[in-house]
């Protein structure tokens, strides 16, 4: 059996970078100590005391919370956030899954549930499109739902940061369909640190951003942590093009490694730098006061086409 590379131990998984195997703790340390240089080298704590960690029970969200408990732990204060999206036979375990997380760290965790809170879910947002024939598929509604409670909760109770578990292959996905489409406006978020814009919009961090989806999850099993094992049943077919550019890019890396890290090390050297945005004025919603570009925020849209009789015209 292979051993570890430092200790001899009975090897867990092999790391290129050490050209053999390590044993689980030390495949954690390795894991801890690339999150820590890239806190590092992108200032991603810079002037944060009381950080929010948005955790939805997959393995990233989980990994996220783990490594920053050990790392900063007794640095900063650390908070979870949950939101119950009302997606049945899903939530109800992702939120047991971050309970549980909870109590293994001792990290306070909050939780929102859209439904009971806000009188939807995104169950029902999905059945609401799909009924109407509007092509709005249930995995933008949730990201315009998760992003706008994460920063509302995070404005209302004081916190200087939200952090996600965005991993390196979420940020070349999400980069090169945006490419491929043309939207290359929406490139200019994916960077480790987004600086707040707006007393009502907090800083947001992505401390995962060097990890690899395969990192994390060996991560999660080296530490024996709990993670929702069931798949969303909105999560988008294999078909869809970013799922194909993820695998795409995946194969590149196999066969050219180091390919992950020049691409995502251009994106933010050089391609981001490079695109030219127009500030946006942003006023304040006229149903919840959050800040927009528009009258009535996305979320407010949302909610208010899902659970009021008028008519959706309003809005549309
Ligand atoms: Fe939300 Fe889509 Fe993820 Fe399901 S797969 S939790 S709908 S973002
Ligand atoms: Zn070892
Ligand atoms: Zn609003």
């Amino acid at each position: 059996m292979a051993k570890c590379r430092i200790c001899g131990k009975p090897g867990f998984v092999y790391v290129s970078e050490y050209k053999g195997y390590l044993c689980k703790e030390h495949y954690s340390r390795f894991i801890e100590s690339k999150v820590d240089r890239c806190v590092k080298r992108f200032a991603l704590l810079r002037g944060i005391k009381r950080l929010l960690i948005g955790l939805s029970g997959g393995k990233d969200s989980i990994a996220l919370l783990y490594i920053m408990n050990r790392l900063y732990g007794d640095k900063i204060e650390l908070e979870g956030l949950h939101i119950n999206l009302g997606i049945p036979g899903y939530s109800g375990e992702s939120q047991q899954i971050v309970d549980k997380l909870s109590s293994i760290t001792g990290i306070k965790v909050s939780f929102i549930n859209l439904c009971a809170d806000y009188g939807f879910s995104i169950k029902k947002a999905a059945d609401y499109y799909f009924k109407k024939r509007i092509n709005r598929p249930p995995c933008s509604v949730c990201g315009t739902v998760k992003r706008y409670l994460l920063n509302k909760y995070a404005v209302e109770k004081g916190f200087d940061a939200v952090a996600t578990g965005h991993n390196l292959d979420d940020i070349l996905r999400f980069a090169s369909t945006n490419i491929v489409t043309g939207d290359v406006s929406n490139l200019v978020k994916q960077v480790p640190r987004e600086e707040s814009t707006h007393p009502k919009i907090v800083t947001k961090i992505r401390p995962l951003c060097y990890l690899s989806n395969k990192e994390t999850l060996n991560y999660v099993e080296a530490n024996n942590l709990p993670i929702v094992r069931t798949t969303c049943p909105y999560k988008p077919s294999e078909r869809k093009l970013a799922p194909m550019l993820a695998s795409k890019i995946g194969e590149i890396e196999a066969v050219i490694p180091g390919f992950k890290s020049m691409y995502i090390n251009n994106l933010w050297r050089k391609i981001i730098p490079s695109i030219k945005t127009e500030p946006v004025e942003l006023n304040e919603c006229e149903i919840c006061g959050m800040p927009t570009s528009i009258k009535v925020c996305s979320f407010c849209k949302i909610r208010h086409i899902l659970t009021s009789d008028q008519s959706e015209e309003r809005f549309l």
